[in-house]
């Protein structure tokens, strides 16, 4: 049985205080055994501090991006050593964020998920079709495309730590989502691409995320599509009320 997961990522919000209110308060709202396994990426400056805060709850912490290389002069970068030794052991890699704002390639991806794997990080690896590409009925394309790209040199054996969230640009924070159908179709073609390139067992195995405009009031229908196995949560996770019912629609 794979995990069901519902990851918040904070992308650039929350200062240290603000991250402080929206910890406890998770804390209070998320419920004790939930459903799913819950993950919140809060920004670099805050990761240590919520690993601290969050110690004996059963919420983990990740980081939003990582550098490929080990370390050096690469200033303003945070290297994987750093992250494992705060105590974080997953990272989100490849956001349409980064994509789109720093220049990230698939290229660039592949080096960033096998320095992840080298230290035995797990890697929530983000992708998806811009609306120019859903118009153009290109979609299966491009998402086939990023994943052969970053991940199809990959062993059997580092799939365990990998975990995919497919989100399609054009629901990302503007409050459109995919439909539950689309969400399905999609992972379901996503399914077969990894089964295709690996194996059944790892393509049953490894969790789909959806992303892109989650909320309370569609996160149950989306996630009861039999290849959605949870999602990750921009905007919805900066509200303890929204990202605890959306943690509980399974
Ligand atoms: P929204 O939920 O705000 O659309 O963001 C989705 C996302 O980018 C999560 O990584």
């Amino acid at each position: 049985m794979r995990a069901k997961i519902v990851a918040g990522n904070w992308k650039m919000n929350k200062n240290l205080a603000e991250t402080g209110v929206l910890l406890s308060e998770l804390k209070t709202k998320l419920k004790e055994s939930p459903d799913a396994k819950i993950i919140v990426a809060p920004t670099f400056t805050n990761l240590y501090y919520a690993f601290e805060e969050l110690k004996g709850f059963d919420i983990d912490v990740a980081a939003q991006n990582m550098h490929q290389a080990e370390n050096g002069a690469f200033t303003g970068e945070i290297s994987a050593s750093m992250l494992k030794s705060i105590g974080v052991e997953t990272v989100i890699l490849g956001h349409s964020e980064r994509r789109a704002y720093f220049g990230e390639t698939d290229e660039l991806l592949e080096e960033k998920v096998k320095t992840a794997l080298k230290h035995d990080m797990n890697v929530i690896f983000c992708f998806g079709e811009e609306l120019e590409d859903r118009k153009s009925d290109n979609h299966f394309n491009v998402v086939e495309s990023q994943l052969k790209n970053a991940l199809f040199k990959l062993d059997n054996e580092a799939w365990k730590n990998i975990v995919l969230a497919y989100e399609p640009v054009w629901a990302i924070g503007t409050g459109e989502t995919a439909s539950p159908e689309q969400a399905q179709e999609m992972h379901a073609f996503i399914r077969k691409t990894i089964a295709d390139a690996f194996d059944t067992k790892i393509a049953e195995d490894v969790s789909i995320l959806y992303g892109g405009s989650v909320k309370p009031a569609n996160a149950k229908e989306i996630f009861a599509k039999p290849d959605v196995d949870g999602g990750l949560i921009g905007g919805a996770a900066l509200d303890p009320e929204s990202f605890a019912a959306i943690a509980s629609s399974f």
